[in-house]
């Protein structure tokens, strides 16, 4: 029997959990350092006590950044074999935590399969899955029946939830009033607001917090609160609506920590580069540094087919500037469901972000590899180069589709090669051109 509930009531008690121990290892920091982050807010350890095969992970913004991946079936793309597949792959390569978006069917089977095989940290909507879980139109709906899913999915064994618990009546007026260009482009908050205003009560979500709370505590389930006015196009980036659903999230954040359960903060979005470093800066204030999981940001709208890579350039730079966790966008975003190459692309993407604030943050050892890959590549070793790479089958196939005559070059420029060239001028041999 443990004596504490939540990983943060461990560690405001003094007590360093086995998983603390974990985190501290995969972070090169000592276990009471952890503890003391946890007991601050500001390192999350997301393991709901019932998913057992978790490896657990940190999430804050002074250890190494995280990346989750969203998988989940659809209406449209309804097979959970397939979803499986990706989830294991997605495992694979890298994701920190899969966040279960399932939006058909019956979504409990997967869920416990999930809890079951996954290691990783394991997130979900509570709202998605309350109008599928009832099989009731949305405002047929009572708010004890979402309480009921967040308690279901608690019990199931999810790490974390995200609950869009800041947007309050007032933020009807205030979408109608300001004229946003994109409105809420957040699905759970879109539910929630439609909810609200088909029936005219207050968001359950905050109404009934206190409730939710007890729920998280017993089975440390970490609270991911949503960003329901999170900007979905540049011009609606850092305004009203986002900012006073972040003033609310502050508060909320303290309600939370006053019963031991722990919090992320969800964050934009889309938002233009000059903008993203003071996003990072605000939210750090006003939620008191509790970790930060943004969603993007993209730095421009224009690029549908791209949005790995608008997302991988904000996240770069919202992580080096303080966010903990990025949550990956893939190259179907705004536009299809994610196939396997689709989740590959967007978690490379997402690595590669991740990993170069990493290296601008200072995280203890992130740039070892980056050193053993500069030194494969001036001795041209390059099956070491293959085990530094992110991606070593891309780049292989790369490499063996252009293959160069001499294997101390590659095609680019041939026996031009600076690095051999340098290595043979210091070494004092004669340098052969032509
Ligand atoms: S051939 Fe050019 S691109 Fe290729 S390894 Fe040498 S310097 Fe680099």
């Amino acid at each position: 029997m443990t004596n504490y509930t939540t990983q943060m009531d461990a560690a405001r008690k003094g007590i360093i959990t086995p998983q603390m121990e974990e985190v501290a290892r995969d972070e090169y920091r000592t276990p009471e350092e952890i503890r003391d982050l946890v007991a601050k807010g500001q390192v999350v350890i997301c393991a709901n006590k019932n998913h057992k095969c978790i490896k657990a992970k940190g999430v804050g913004s002074m250890l190494k950044t995280k990346i989750n991946v969203n998988l989940g079936v659809s209406r449209d793309c309804k097979d959970y074999n397939v979803e499986m597949e990706k989830v294991m792959a997605a495992v694979n390569m890298g994701a920190d935590a899969i966040m279960d978006l399932s939006s058909h069917g019956n979504t409990q089977p997967f869920r416990k399969k999930l809890v079951e095989e996954c290691p990783v940290m394991l997130g979900t909507v509570p709202v998605y899955d309350s109008v599928i879980h009832y099989q009731r139109d949305l405002s047929e709906l009572t708010a004890k029946d979402f309480i009921d899913v967040i308690r279901l999915h608690a019990e199931d064994g999810v790490d974390f939830v995200t609950l869009h618990c800041g947007i309050t009546r007032k933020t009807i007026d205030q979408i109608k009033n300001h004229k946003r260009k994109m409105n809420i482009v957040s699905r759970g908050g879109s539910l929630v607001f439609a909810w609200m205003s088909m029936t005219g009560e207050e968001n359950p979500f905050y109404e009934y917090y206190d409730e939710i709370l007890e729920i998280c505590r017993e089975h440390d389930v970490t609270i991911s609160l949503g960003d329901a006015c999170r900007p979905g196009c540049l011009a609606d980036a850092s305004d009203v609506c986002q900012i006073e659903e972040l003033v609310r999230l502050g508060e909320l954040t303290k309600r939370a920590w006053e019963k031991d359960v722990q919090v992320m903060v969800e964050g934009p979005g889309h938002v233009p580069m000059d903008q993203i470093a003071a996003n990072m800066k605000i939210q750090q204030t006003i939620c008191m540094g509790a970790p930060f999981y943004v969603l993007g940001p993209l730095v421009t709208d224009i690029a549908p087919g791209y949005d790995h890579i608008t997302s991988a350039i904000g996240g770069a730079m919202a992580a080096a500037a303080g966010a903990a966790f990025l949550c990956y966008v893939t190259p179907a975003e705004h536009l299809a469901l994610p196939n396997v190459d689709d989740v590959k692309q967007g978690i490379i993407a997402s690595k590669i972000a991740a990993h170069a604030a990493d290296i601008a943050k200072k995280i203890p050892h992130a740039m070892d590899i980056d050193n053993k890959m500069a030194d494969a590549r001036r001795i041209f070793d390059w099956d070491k180069q293959w085990e530094c790479a992110i991606d070593p089958e891309t780049a292989k196939a790369i490499r063996a589709d252009r293959a160069p005559e001499f294997d101390d070059t590659c095609s680019m420029c041939g026996k031009f090669c600076a690095v051999r060239s340098m290595n043979k001028a210091l070494a004092g041999e004669h340098i052969d051109i032509l």
